[in-house]
């Protein structure tokens, strides 16, 4: 049987020029977000094909927006995703070295030993490595952790505003922190934003609660209901609509009367359904019409109509109600319980806010205008992402690329030990991890190579503390990083090194790829190396 035609327009490729091929999409996507690496790292203009801008400097952000087709590209970009569901932070470091994983690889393959062996040496590195990072981190202090999420927002908006929302971030969670069978749970999605245009980013604060941009249903129902009850619809209390191109001959006035006259009726028997159930509190996700809010304004409920299905969620965490889809179903279980229900003024805005048992907290981003008062919610959640894994486990680890030479070395030594070609492979994985501070360095001015050198040195000098001396970006020497506050999580660096590890395992065991002609965008000095690689494969 001839090929199947779907294969037309995708050339086959094997072996080693299918893994060189692979290896150099890897290349091209990580020296797509390297140069974000970091403190000093540039930002990225990204223009989407409507003409629509966004300025970021985070890599994930970078690689999931610039539509990448290629396959393996696609396999190192799922790897960052992972790692911002997993820690939200330290995404482009999981690319890069990845992509330096593969790059040492490369040149191993050119020396005739197998990618197989590669992986299973890189596996080694790997368990060593994870052990060798749990040995160095160090229990934080409460200061020590808003540090360490300070960190995560380096390069990200101005230091004043990088302070306060790290320490909003750890206070978000401290509210939404509870304990399920004695293990401590931080779920960060039960922390809302409101966003506040008007005032300086600086002036962002957290309200224990969800607070929403409400009014309610009438100016004249209560404004404050403490201890009530509160119900949850996800419907209107309206009149029905006509679906469809209905026609409706009525043959006299009154049958159109009294047809009215049965919706209205219907609408306030709802109203004495929800009220015999006990609610003093409602919110529909529909409209509320006139007679319907004229009722529960008579029967003292405080209503409040058009919330969005996502506060009705985040309204059912933190009062313990269920979201009803139709008022018959309404009973006393399916109420929740509100401890305080309050409408008020924030600014010139009405807003709404419940608290309830179930934790919550509503930080109000503020800015001098919405672009910036968005960009300060985005902070904020990447803040906050860092901020519940730091609640959960506070163990850190010096950053600026300290804990990367350290434990580059480390595994050095462990090569020495290892019998085999795996030991190439450890060392090939040692190097690898040093492109952290590599690219740190680069992005910094420095010479990357003098920088190296230097930290290295200087750890391999000092009597104590060697894990703690990083690359000062300011002072362009090595220094003690933990005493400037560059702190990450353990739990962010851990699994920039498993994943990346793993994606370059799975690209290393392609040895047959359908190759789409879909050639991944090269920048020039990348095509350079790449180019370089393929005459040395000749
Ligand atoms: P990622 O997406 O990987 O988190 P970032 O752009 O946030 O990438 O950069 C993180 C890197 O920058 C980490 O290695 C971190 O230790 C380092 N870093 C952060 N602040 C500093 C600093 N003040 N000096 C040196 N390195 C820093
Ligand atoms: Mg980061």
């Amino acid at each position: 049987m001839a090929e199947a035609p779907v294969l037309e327009d995708t050339e086959r490729t094997t072996g080693r020029v299918a893994l060189r091929k692979n290896i150099a999409a890897a290349m091209a996507l990580s020296g797509a977000v390297r140069s974000t690496l970091g403190p000093k790292g540039l930002d990225k203009l990204l223009l989407d094909d409507q003409g629509r801008t966004l300025v970021t400097n985070d890599g994930v952000t970078v690689l999931e927006t610039a539509r990448v087709e290629h396959p393996v590209a696609r396999m190192l970009i799922d790897a960052s995703s992972a790692q911002d569901r997993a820690a939200r932070d330290g995404t482009t470091s999981a690319v890069v070295i990845a992509a330096e994983l593969l790059r040492n690889a490369w040149h191993l393959v050119l020396q005739g030993v197998h990618p197989s062996t590669i992986v299973r040496g890189y596996r080694m590195a790997e368990t060593e490595a994870l052990a060798h990072l749990e040995g160095l981190a160090f229990e934080g202090s409460d200061e020590d952790l808003v540090t360490a999420v300070r960190s995560s927002l380096a390069g990200k908006s101005s230091q004043g505003v990088q302070e306060r929302l790290s320490f909003l971030a750890m206070e978000a969670a401290r509210c939404v922190e509870r304990t399920v069978d004695g293990i401590t749970e931080v779920d960060p999605t039960r922390v809302s934003t409101v966003v506040a245009v008007g005032r300086p980013a600086i002036d962002s604060e957290i309200i224990e609660g969800l607070v929403m941009q409400k009014r309610r249903a009438h100016p004249d129902m209560v404004r404050t209901v403490e201890n009530g009850t509160i119900a949850l619809l996800d419907a209107g209390i309206e009149r029905r609509k006509m679906r469809g191109d209905v026609t409706f001959q009525a043959t006299s006035p009154e049958v159109l009367d009294d047809l009215r006259r049965r919706e209205a009726e219907r609408l306030l028997e709802d109203v004495e359904t929800i009220a015999a159930a006990g609610v003093n509190v409602l919110a529909v996700s529909g409209a509320i019409d006139d007679e319907a809010h004229r009722r529960l304004l008579d029967v003292g409920i405080q209503a409040f109509r058009r919330v969005s299905s996502s506060n009705l969620d985040l309204l059912a965490l933190a009062t313990g109600a269920t979201v009803l889809h139709h008022v018959d179903a309404l009973q006393a279980e399916s109420c929740g319980q509100v401890l305080e229900s309050q409408s008020h003024m924030l600014g010139d805005l009405h807003h709404w806010t419940v608290r309830g048992q179930g934790p919550a907290a509503t930080l109000i981003a503020r800015g001098s205008g919405e672009e910036i008062a968005d960009e300060t919610s985005r902070c904020f959640d990447d803040a906050l992402g860092v901020a519940a894994h730091l609640r959960k486990d506070r163990r850190l680890l010096v950053g600026g690329g300290a804990s990367h030479v350290h434990l580059a070395r480390h595994l050095r030594r462990f090569a020495e030990a290892t019998p085999g070609r795996e030991q190439l492979a450890i060392d090939a994985f040692a190097d690898a991890l040093e492109v952290i501070p590599r690219a740190l360095a680069e992005n910094a001015g420095l010479d990357p190579i003098d920088a190296l050198l230097d930290v290295t040195a200087a750890q391999a000098e000092a009597r104590e503390g060697a894990e703690r001396i990083g690359l000062h970006l300011d002072r362009r020497e090595p220094a003690d990083l933990g005493k400037e506050g560059v702190l990450e999580p353990l739990n962010v660096i851990k699994p920039t090194v498993s994943g990346a590890t793993e994606a370059a395992a799975a690209v290393l065991r392609i040895d047959d790829v359908l190759w789409a002609r879909l050639e991944a965008q090269i920048p020039d000095d990348i095509q350079a190396q790449i180019d370089a690689m393929g005459e040395r494969d000749a």
